[in-house]
């Protein structure tokens, strides 16, 4: 009988009640110890893909999860047969990258930013992909990498066609978990194939899977990239956390507006026209850009009054 012994991993996917670890020896099909069952929280699973932890190696490949270490930031929704349980969709995720087209589809900043409110209300730090700047007119995009690039965001203009800016995007992902969130026809999945051959052809049958709306099957995957780090398909905005955003939020999930916060003549200022508005006067100054701050106005308006 050989000895059992510990390994710490990344649970990459799941499936019935095992997972699948991803470890430095390999991959792992795991399941749960039993007292994992018994969670206070109301949590739909005490293991979610995501999550790093240790396992328990008796019989190679099998194993079992002993320890799940504490998460960083989780994606959550409520759980579609208990509503008042959290399902958390993926834990311990770094980044979102948002990807848009600069052309077929049209680039629409209104989209890129309901995406980055999404992901700066889950917490997660933001960027930004273009795509097919080898369909665009020379300079028809600058503007918008300077829109992004003022309020603080990496953008990258990108060609999967060409390979233009596929280093660049290697570079912000590896050794990291990224979400790559964009609406269907942007160039996703291809960019996905130029970042690592066979990558947007995984990540596109997983979440075809999970747009034929077969909620409790719906599950998160890992892609593990050759650079290091993992890819996560692609939730929806929803997913991501923007049904939860109100409009008393708003302000703070648009970063280049902090500085200003707080110094607007009404303490309750909603920065949509009052008098003596301080994040109106840095729009006023170039401070802001006057496309964030439309888009602002247009996705607040389009929120709950909190
Ligand atoms: P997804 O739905 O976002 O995964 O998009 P796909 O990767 O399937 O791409 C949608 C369409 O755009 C396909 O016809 C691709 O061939 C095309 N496409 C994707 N990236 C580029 C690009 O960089 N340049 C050009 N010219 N076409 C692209
Ligand atoms: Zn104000």
């Amino acid at each position: 009988m050989t000895e059992e012994r510990s390994l710490d991993g990344r649970v990459i996917k799941s499936y019935g009640n095992r997972f699948i670890v991803s470890t430095a020896e390999g991959m792992f099909d795991c399941t749960m110890r039993g007292k994992f069952r018994l969670s206070e929280a109301k949590e739909s699973s005490p293991v979610v893909v995501g999550d790093r932890v240790t396992i328990s190696i008796d019989e190679p490949p099998n194993a079992v999860i002993s320890l799940v270490h504490e998460r960083t930031n989780k994606l959550s929704r409520p759980d579609v047969l208990k509503s008042d349980w959290e399902q958390i969709l993926v834990a311990n995720c770094d980044q979102l990258v948002v990807v848009a087209s600069v052309t077929r589809p049209k680039l629409k900043l209104g989209t890129i930013d309901r995406f980055l409110v999404a992901g700066e209300a889950a917490g997660l730090a933001c960027a930004v992909a273009l795509t097919k700047i080898d369909l665009a007119k020379p300079g028809s995009y600058d503007r918008t990498v300077e829109v992004y690039r003022s309020a603080g965001y990496s953008i990258i203009p990108t060609c999967a066609v060409d390979g233009r800016g596929i280093e660049e995007l290697r570079g912000l992902v590896s050794d990291k978990t990224s979400i790559f969130s964009g609406h269907s026809g942007v160039g996703k999945s291809s960019l996905l194939n130029a970042l690592e051959p066979g990558l947007g052809l995984r990540t596109k049958i997983v979440s075809e899977a999970t747009n034929r709306g077969q909620h409790t099957t719906t599950h998160i995957e890992l892609h593990p990239l050759s650079i290091g780090g993992f890819i996560a398909d692609t939730p929806g905005i929803r997913s991501i956390g923007l049904w939860k955003v109100t409009t008393e939020d708003m302000p703070n999930l648009y970063p280049e507006f902090r500085p200003f916060l707080g110094q607007c003549r009404f303490h309750n200022c909603l920065h949509a026209g009052e008098p003596n508005c301080r994040v109106k006067q840095a729009v006023d100054e170039g401070a802001i850009t006057p496309e964030r701050y439309e888009t602002y106005l247009r996705i607040r308006s389009t929120l709950d009054e909190d």
